[in-house]
Protein backbone atom coordinates (compact mmCIF):
# COMPACT_ATOMS: atom_id res chain seq x y z
CA UNK A 1 0.00 0.00 0.00
CA UNK A 2 1.14 3.22 -0.72
CA UNK A 3 0.72 6.28 1.27
CA UNK A 4 1.22 8.92 -1.61
CA UNK A 5 -1.16 9.13 -4.93
CA UNK A 6 0.11 9.27 -8.05
CA UNK A 7 -1.74 12.57 -8.33
CA UNK A 8 -0.12 13.85 -5.02
CA UNK A 9 2.92 12.78 -6.15
CA UNK A 10 2.25 14.91 -9.85
CA UNK A 11 1.34 17.94 -7.52
CA UNK A 12 4.65 17.59 -5.85
CA UNK A 13 6.61 17.79 -9.15
CA UNK A 14 4.52 21.12 -10.35
CA UNK A 15 4.68 22.46 -7.16
CA UNK A 16 6.68 24.55 -5.33
CA UNK A 17 8.74 22.47 -2.63
CA UNK A 18 12.00 22.78 -2.89
CA UNK A 19 14.61 20.31 -4.02
CA UNK A 20 16.12 19.36 -0.64
CA UNK A 21 12.72 19.31 0.69
CA UNK A 22 11.35 17.14 -2.49
CA UNK A 23 14.81 14.39 -1.76
CA UNK A 24 14.17 14.35 1.73
CA UNK A 25 10.41 13.17 1.02
CA UNK A 26 11.67 10.80 -1.33
CA UNK A 27 14.10 8.95 0.63
CA UNK A 28 11.71 8.60 3.35
CA UNK A 29 11.65 4.33 4.27
CA UNK A 30 8.35 2.90 4.06
CA UNK A 31 6.90 3.38 0.81
CA UNK A 32 8.66 2.31 -1.75
CA UNK A 33 6.14 3.12 -4.61
CA UNK A 34 6.82 6.83 -3.76
CA UNK A 35 9.99 6.68 -5.63
CA UNK A 36 8.29 4.83 -8.81
CA UNK A 37 5.08 7.29 -9.50
CA UNK A 38 8.19 10.63 -9.14
CA UNK A 39 9.78 8.85 -11.93
CA UNK A 40 6.04 8.67 -13.70
CA UNK A 41 5.17 12.54 -12.84
CA UNK A 42 9.01 13.33 -13.64
CA UNK A 43 8.54 11.21 -17.48
CA UNK A 44 5.04 12.58 -17.97
CA UNK A 45 6.82 16.10 -18.26
CA UNK A 46 9.74 15.43 -20.69
CA UNK A 47 8.73 15.61 -24.38
CA UNK A 48 11.34 12.55 -25.05
CA UNK A 49 10.75 9.30 -23.91
CA UNK A 50 14.33 7.76 -22.78
CA UNK A 51 13.82 6.31 -19.03
CA UNK A 52 14.87 8.94 -16.53
CA UNK A 53 16.73 6.82 -14.18
CA UNK A 54 17.77 9.34 -11.45
CA UNK A 55 16.71 13.14 -11.28
CA UNK A 56 19.75 15.18 -10.96
CA UNK A 57 17.94 18.72 -10.17
CA UNK A 58 14.80 20.26 -11.32
CA UNK A 59 15.73 20.07 -15.32
CA UNK A 60 18.33 17.66 -15.42
CA UNK A 61 18.60 13.61 -15.08
CA UNK A 62 20.64 10.44 -15.75
CA UNK A 63 18.38 8.95 -18.12
CA UNK A 64 18.45 5.58 -20.23
CA UNK A 65 18.91 6.57 -23.83
CA UNK A 66 16.61 4.48 -25.65
CA UNK A 67 18.45 3.25 -29.06
CA UNK A 68 21.86 2.88 -26.83
CA UNK A 69 21.26 2.07 -23.87
CA UNK A 70 23.21 4.27 -22.34
CA UNK A 71 23.46 6.07 -19.54
CA UNK A 72 23.55 10.20 -19.94
CA UNK A 73 23.17 12.94 -18.47
CA UNK A 74 20.45 15.05 -20.28
CA UNK A 75 18.55 18.21 -20.00
CA UNK A 76 14.90 18.34 -19.92
CA UNK A 77 15.06 19.80 -23.60
CA UNK A 78 16.49 17.04 -24.93
CA UNK A 79 19.88 17.79 -24.80
CA UNK A 80 22.69 15.13 -23.64
CA UNK A 81 25.45 16.02 -21.54
CA UNK A 82 27.19 12.48 -21.73
CA UNK A 83 28.19 9.91 -19.55
CA UNK A 84 26.25 10.21 -16.46
CA UNK A 85 29.44 9.62 -14.73
CA UNK A 86 31.08 12.24 -16.25
CA UNK A 87 30.43 15.49 -14.89
CA UNK A 88 27.92 17.40 -17.14
CA UNK A 89 29.11 20.67 -15.90
CA UNK A 90 32.62 20.72 -18.28
CA UNK A 91 30.12 20.40 -21.25
CA UNK A 92 27.87 23.44 -20.54
CA UNK A 93 27.40 27.11 -20.93
CA UNK A 94 29.40 28.57 -17.74
CA UNK A 95 28.97 32.18 -17.03
CA UNK A 96 30.93 33.48 -14.27
CA UNK A 97 30.06 36.51 -12.11
CA UNK A 98 33.42 37.88 -10.41
CA UNK A 99 33.18 41.33 -10.51
CA UNK A 100 31.14 43.23 -8.56
CA UNK A 101 28.57 44.75 -11.20
CA UNK A 102 27.88 41.05 -12.34
CA UNK A 103 27.11 40.55 -8.86
CA UNK A 104 24.70 43.07 -8.41
CA UNK A 105 22.73 42.22 -10.91
CA UNK A 106 21.78 39.78 -9.18
CA UNK A 107 22.20 40.12 -5.68
CA UNK A 108 21.82 43.34 -3.58
CA UNK A 109 24.70 45.68 -2.63
CA UNK A 110 25.11 45.00 0.84
CA UNK A 111 24.70 41.15 0.26
CA UNK A 112 26.22 40.71 -2.66
CA UNK A 113 30.29 39.06 -2.13
CA UNK A 114 33.05 40.42 -2.26
CA UNK A 115 34.53 39.11 -5.90
CA UNK A 116 38.29 38.42 -4.23
CA UNK A 117 37.22 35.73 -2.31
CA UNK A 118 34.03 34.27 -3.92
CA UNK A 119 32.36 34.55 -7.72
CA UNK A 120 29.38 33.02 -8.98
CA UNK A 121 29.65 30.59 -11.62
CA UNK A 122 26.35 29.59 -12.84
CA UNK A 123 25.63 26.28 -15.57
CA UNK A 124 23.44 26.20 -18.47
CA UNK A 125 22.29 24.23 -20.77
CA UNK A 126 24.41 25.01 -24.24
CA UNK A 127 20.45 24.16 -26.27
CA UNK A 128 17.47 26.02 -23.73
CA UNK A 129 19.85 28.00 -21.87
CA UNK A 130 18.06 26.29 -18.61
CA UNK A 131 20.20 27.32 -15.38
CA UNK A 132 21.35 23.63 -14.01
CA UNK A 133 23.25 25.09 -11.17
CA UNK A 134 25.39 27.27 -9.02
CA UNK A 135 28.29 27.49 -7.62
CA UNK A 136 29.79 30.11 -5.40
CA UNK A 137 34.04 29.25 -4.71
CA UNK A 138 36.57 31.08 -4.22
CA UNK A 139 37.87 32.46 -7.78
CA UNK A 140 40.44 30.01 -8.14
CA UNK A 141 38.44 26.96 -6.88
CA UNK A 142 38.06 24.03 -9.87
CA UNK A 143 34.71 23.07 -11.27
CA UNK A 144 32.84 21.34 -8.60
CA UNK A 145 31.90 17.59 -9.06
CA UNK A 146 29.50 17.00 -6.35
CA UNK A 147 27.20 14.21 -7.33
CA UNK A 148 28.03 10.73 -7.57
CA UNK A 149 25.25 9.13 -6.20
CA UNK A 150 25.53 5.03 -5.69
CA UNK A 151 22.35 4.70 -8.45
CA UNK A 152 23.15 0.50 -7.58
CA UNK A 153 22.31 0.99 -4.31
CA UNK A 154 19.70 3.45 -4.27
CA UNK A 155 17.62 1.31 -6.80
CA UNK A 156 18.73 -1.79 -4.87
CA UNK A 157 18.13 -0.80 -0.93
CA UNK A 158 16.04 2.24 -0.87
CA UNK A 159 13.27 2.16 -3.23
CA UNK A 160 13.21 -1.67 -4.65
CA UNK A 161 12.87 -1.11 -8.40
CA UNK A 162 14.49 -3.04 -11.28
CA UNK A 163 17.39 -1.11 -12.51
CA UNK A 164 16.86 -0.40 -16.49
CA UNK A 165 19.97 -2.14 -18.23
CA UNK A 166 23.19 0.04 -19.18
CA UNK A 167 26.05 -0.56 -21.42
CA UNK A 168 28.06 1.91 -20.88
ZN1 LIG B 1 18.29 22.08 -22.30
Amino acid sequence: MSVYTQEQVNYLVEGKLDWETTMRMLSMPKDDDRFRMYLNALQSKVPWDDKIILPISLHLYVAQNKATKNWVTKCSCGHEFGDYRKNWKLEALVYVRDTPEAMHEVYPTLMAPDTNWQVYREYYCPECGTMHDVEAPTPWYPVIHEFEPDIEAFYNDWVHLPLPEKTN
